[in-house]
């Protein structure tokens, strides 16, 4: 497409409140540099004049709602670690799995102290003494900044023991991943930084009681994190400025698809789909009509073109039966066949399936031969019934959100686009009149 151009310098820009208001700055990995743009302004005032309970509630009365795709307030996450004295740890997800999402990539690019005083903040608030940041292996810039950055801030005090001439200790390390879809799911991630095949816990317990190596674990998403340090610094009224009163803050929409200015856009949650994708994205290639969008990757249900007025926070989505989630849009145009897309994402959840419950890696492999045959038109008139029903034997029956996610994409598009698989199996395809026929001729 030769119009498109991609983008990373969207809304957010310049102002004052944005997680991106130094993403042209160059050299902000240099912590002489970050310091110059006001980084650590929210540790040294929360060291300085609240006790760790204070900025946990400040974050509480924020309504801080997790970024990377669930919602849970961060604050009361934070609340739920024990107070005992012992060993507690926070992991930093910046896994980043989810197809199409980019947004926390630029973040610890663009702005990697911005995130180290946000797990300072956090581990300040909660009594953690070592943070880790567990990123996906192909991040390899990314990784190398924060390495960087984490040294730098170690150096000048920041990190390390007594910040800032504090009591307070703190330790950040950085690890690695190999590269799976499922290390994104919590209790995976853990399993993998302790050295172990990355499948998901049973859960009880949670890991606020039983994480890493055993201990008392937050777990939080990266834009999560990167969102606190302006929030201790700013106060939880100002933050409520922003977005709707049940959503408040900004949220980093990554757009990609069928737009002319794909790129991550930190906008106010609310924002709709319209906006987004006409203010923001450019538009469509060609002007050609939106078909549908997924809003969070591969993982929620398809929004049928003729609900671009949806405002994109975390209450109005689930209204129409699919959630915001890593807020991570994905747009297709009336040209895409709606099977053959949801084929692909089928093969992805087929591929990522850990194999630990059997629902799951045995059902996303028949979604798949079935999607297959239907795409083929090798399709029988019983397979929609067999997908729906495949899609129920999987759906909440399964370890983690996986399982849930394969068949959210089949199930809305079935609802919403039935008439396209239909059009593919012999024996459902609509008969056209005979002089329509003849007239095509
Ligand atoms: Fe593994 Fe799928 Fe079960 Fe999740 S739902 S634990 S990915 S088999």
């Amino acid at each position: 497409m030769s119009d498109v151009t991609p983008q990373t310098t969207g809304a957010g820009q310049g102002d004052d409140w944005s997680l991106f208001r130094n993403r042209q700055v160059p050299q902000m990995v240099r912590l002489d540099v970050a310091l110059e743009h006001g980084a650590y302004q929210g540790l040294k005032k929360a060291l300085a004049e609240y006790t760790p309970e204070q900025v946990t509630q400040i974050v509480i009365d924020a309504s801080l709602l997790g970024r990377g795709g669930a919602g849970f307030p961060a604050g009361r996450k934070w609340s739920f670690i024990p107070k005992a004295p012992g060993q507690k740890y926070l992991t930093v997800n910046a896994d980043e799995s989810e197809p199409g999402t980019f947004s926390n990539r630029e973040l610890m690019e663009t702005d990697p102290h911005q995130l180290i005083e946000g797990i300072a903040l956090c581990c300040y608030a909660v009594g953690i003494s070592q943070a880790f940041i567990y990123i996906r292996g192909e991040y390899v810039y990314a990784a190398d900044q924060l390495d960087r950055a984490i040294a730098e801030a170690r150096a000048g005090g920041y990190l390390g023991p007594n910040i800032l001439g504090s009591d307070y200790s703190l330790e950040v390390f950085v690890f690695r991943g190999a590269g799976a879809y499922i290390c994104g799911e919590e209790s995976a991630l853990l399993e993998s930084i302790e050295g172990n095949r990355p499948m998901p816990r049973s859960r009880p317990p949670f890991p606020a009681v039983v994480g890493l190596y055993g201990r008392p674990t937050v777990i939080n998403n990266v834009e999560t994190i990167c969102n606190v340090p302006r929030i201790v610094f700013k106060g939880a009224d100002w933050y409520k400025t922003l977005g709707t009163p049940t959503s408040p803050g900004t949220k980093v929409y990554s757009i990609s698809g069928h737009v002319r200015r794909p790129g991550n856009y930190e906008l106010p949650l609310g924002t709709t789909l319209r906006e987004l994708i006409y203010e923001h994205a450019g538009g469509v290639p060609g002007d050609r009509a939106v078909k549908a969008v997924l809003p969070s990757g591969a993982a929620a249900p398809w929004i049928p073109g003729d609900q671009l007025d949806l405002p994109l926070d975390y209450d109005n989505p689930k209204k129409v039966g699919t959630i915001l989630g890593s807020a991570s849009v994905i747009v297709m145009d009336e040209t895409v066949s709606i099977p053959h897309a949801t084929l692909r994402l089928t093969e992805f959840f087929r591929h990522e399936s850990c194999g630990k419950c059997t629902p799951c890696r045995e059902g996303t492999m028949w979604l798949e031969k079935t999607m297959e045959r239907i795409c083929a038109g090798e399709g029988v008139p019983g397979d929609l019934d067999l997908l729906i029903d495949v899609c129920s034997k999987i759906n909440g029956r399964v370890l983690c959100a996986l399982g849930d996610f394969a068949v959210s994409p089949i199930q809305s598009s079935l609802k919403f686009f039935r008439h396209e698989y239909e059009a593919l199996i012999p024996g459902l395809a609509p008969v056209r009149e005979p002089e329509l026929v003849a007239a095509d001729k």
